[in-house]
């Protein structure tokens, strides 16, 4: 089956299958059976965090729960009001609208956002010409979910318009395995509590690295053994797939030994990493430096990006220490 409808098979259905988040899911649970209490629209809700840690799944899970529909659309998308205005005038009462990467929409179509959050309303142009008028049109009370991997990006009356806002962070190692243990049981793989901790770990925090890595390992699993997947196979597997013991892949330790080798464990600009590994700048602040930043590996400061005494350690790089003058003598 192809990798996409995988990972559709794959997303927990209600905020119970959800793993991990455990405030979150409180929360959310809450505000959820206040608005179907009230019969009212749930309030507007920010998910903010990186990549592939379920954001777009807690978004139709929401929808589930309240038992409306959710149209699915991303920021990028909406490239003008008149799709905004065509997307906002079809949902029907307490309908989700879930927008991706809300921080790419453009400044037209945010502002002609703001009255249909706040006041239910959009103005449509009609005529043309000296016949030109506006049109106010009123909307269904509904809610908008918007997800962003940058929420530093949001203009703030954008933020300021959403009633819910949070935050979702890397997975704890054990989330994780239990993570593993459920795709595994979707997937009917036969797995050890020792394989799914070993994916698990590897799989920086990030459910959706762990699906994508688990379905590689059973391939190794049932070309290569019996197709029980156990730690032996998980290390095999995952180490062929360059991907090391803290779960650092090829990008991760280029992004350090550049800033090691290339600029004498920095500070240096993101800018410049970006040239060097020949990657958008984007991918790395958005996918790469987060787990890198959580567990350690650098150090984000105003002059740049810093290697810290954990990189060197794994890459297995000794630290020279640095003339003092340079102001970064005194990391290490
Ligand atoms: P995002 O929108 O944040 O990029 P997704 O919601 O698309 O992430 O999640 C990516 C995949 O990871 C989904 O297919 C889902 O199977 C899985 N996933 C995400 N969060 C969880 C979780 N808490 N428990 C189980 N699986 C999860």
């Amino acid at each position: 089956m192809a990798e996409k409808p995988l990972e559709t098979m794959l997303r927990p259905e209600s905020l119970d299958t959800f793993i991990g988040q455990t405030r979150l899911k409180q929360n959310l649970a809450v505000f959820i059976e206040a608005a179907k209490r009230r019969k009212g629209a749930l309030d507007h809700v920010l998910f903010a965090g990186p990549p592939g840690l379920g954001k777009t799944t807690l978004a139709l899970i929401i929808g589930r729960e309240l038992g409306v529909e959710v149209h699915t659309t991303s920021g990028p998308a909406i490239d003008h009001r008149g799709v905004l205005a065509g997307l906002l005038t079809q949902l029907e009462e307490r309908h989700v609208l879930f927008i991706d990467e809300i921080h790419r929409l453009n400044p037209a179509v945010e502002e002609y956002l703001y009255p249909a959050m706040e006041d239910l309303v959009i103005d449509v142009p009609t005529g043309s010409g000296a016949y030109s008028q506006t049109l106010r049109l009123p909307l269904k009370p509904f809610t908008l979910i918007g997800a962003t991997t940058r929420s530093g990006l949001l203009t703030s009356p954008l933020r300021d318009r959403f009633g819910i806002v949070e935050r979702l962070e890397h997975y704890d190692t054990d989330d994780m395995a239990e993570i593993v243990r459920r795709s595994s049981a979707i997937l009917g793989v036969p797995i050890d509590e020792a394989g799914a901790e070993e994916i698990g770990r590897r799989s920086r925090g990030t459910p959706r690295i762990a699906n994508r890595l688990l379905r590689r390992v059973r391939d190794f699993a049932e070309v290569q053994e019996d197709g029980q997947i156990d730690r032996q196979i998980a290390e095999r597997s995952l180490s062929a797939l360059d991907i090391d013991a803290a779960g650092l892949d090829p990008l991760d330790r280029n992004l350090l030994r550049t800033i090691i080798e290339r600029h004498g464990g920095g500070p240096v600009g993101i800018d410049s990493l970006a040239t060097a590994l020949h990657e958008e700048r984007d991918t790395l602040e958005n996918e790469v430096e987060p787990f890198l930043i959580k567990e350690a590996f650098i150090q984000r400061t105003p002059r740049g990006r810093m290697a810290t005494p954990r990189a060197y350690e794994h890459l297995g790089i000794a630290r020279t220490r640095k003339k003092s003058g340079g102001g970064q003598g005194q990391l290490f």
